[in-house]
């Protein structure tokens, strides 16, 4: 049973501040060392409310560790090849160290459009297949921040994950398969379940560990939650003007052990690991720069984790 008073809060600020505390000094010495300071773009196509609150939260997040947020503003109408031709641009351009394209992208783009433009070494998201490979076969490349903010919260907060039972639910390129690999990497025994999964209740009550990335609010109920798991919710579903998690905390808060909140979870903590993931790649481009002596990086795959 969860502890007298409720399940165990597992808040993302305190650990996002302790993320940001690291990429604020290693902002200071690139500085220092570099002059300019590290530039992250954040390309935005079209406009809508949720991807205007999500960048001003980057924009902020930036501001606040000493990074450059260029926002890079492109038309709602711009073609796949338009769009591949700015993404191309900021590869090339020497000021700017990591590229986040804001998701979802209007109906008539491909992801793929993206995929193929981003330079892998500037891709501080993740997205790209050379760092999904990595990531699958246990190399260090760059990794999707939410499926990244998920793990870390859970080792950050103690939750020991070794040989654990634990269910992904959700299999997505962004967030599920990645989180499932990097638990993998915390030698759980994992589970991944999704929209086909038979008896999805039993299935969810055996885990001991539960992360919840599908995108529909409430779906997981107390009930289909074993007494004391630890929930990670990842879910952002806006209801009635206010946001709320996938999993429904009011009937699991009795059952848990512990759980993160919806908002103040994985969120805070998914935009301070894009920020240490874009010093990564500041660091790696300045030093593949200094070695080949220009501007435009070249920076070799990094070793085995
Ligand atoms: P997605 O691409 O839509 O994937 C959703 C996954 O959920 C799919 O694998 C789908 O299964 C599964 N699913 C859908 N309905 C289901 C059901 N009834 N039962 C079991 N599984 C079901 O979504 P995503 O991009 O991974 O995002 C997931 C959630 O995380 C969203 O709420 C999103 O807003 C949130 N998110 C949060 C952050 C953050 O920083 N906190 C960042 C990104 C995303 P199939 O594969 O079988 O269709």
């Amino acid at each position: 049973m969860s502890p007298r008073g409720g399940p165990r809060l597992l808040q993302g600020a305190p650990i996002a501040a302790e993320i940001r505390a690291r990429v604020r000094e290693s902002v200071l010495a690139y500085t220092k060392r570099h002059g300019d300071s590290p530039t992250l773009a954040i390309v935005l196509v079209g406009r809508d409310a949720p991807s205007a609150v999500y960048l001003q939260q980057i924009l902020r997040s930036c501001r606040n560790v000493g990074v450059q947020g260029r926002l890079v503003e492109v038309s709602g109408r711009v073609s796949n090849a338009g769009l591949g031709e700015v993404i191309r641009g900021l590869n090339v351009d020497p000021l700017v160290n990591g590229i986040i394209v804001q998701m979802p992208l209007p109906r008539h783009l491909e992801l793929a459009t993206v995929l193929d433009a981003i330079d892998p070494r500037k891709d501080i998201d993740g997205i790209h297949p050379l760092n999904a490979g990595l990531l699958a076969l246990g190399y260090d490349g760059f990794l999707p921040a939410t499926a990244r903010a998920a793990v870390e919260l859970l080792v950050r907060s103690e939750i020991d994950l070794a040989g654990k039972r634990v269910v992904v639910l959700g299999r997505s390129n962004v967030v599920g398969k990645p989180a499932a690999m990097l638990l993998l990497r915390e030698n759980a025994t994992v589970t991944i379940a999704h929209s086909r999964t038979r008896n999805l209740p039993s299935v969810l009550r055996d885990a001991e560990v539960v992360v919840v990335a599908v995108g529909r609010p409430g779906l997981v109920t107390g009930s289909m939650l074993r007494v004391g798991a630890v929930v990670v919710d990842v879910g952002i579903n806006v209801v009635d003007g206010a946001l709320v998690g996938d999993v429904d905390f009011a009937s699991a808060r009795s059952r848990v052990s512990a759980i993160t909140p919806v908002p103040g979870g994985v969120g805070p903590v998914t935009n301070a690991i894009l920020l240490t993931q874009l010093m990564t790649a500041a660091e790696e481009q300045a030093s593949a720069g200094r070695l080949r002596g220009r501007g435009r990086p070249s920076v070799p795959l990094r070793s085995i984790h």
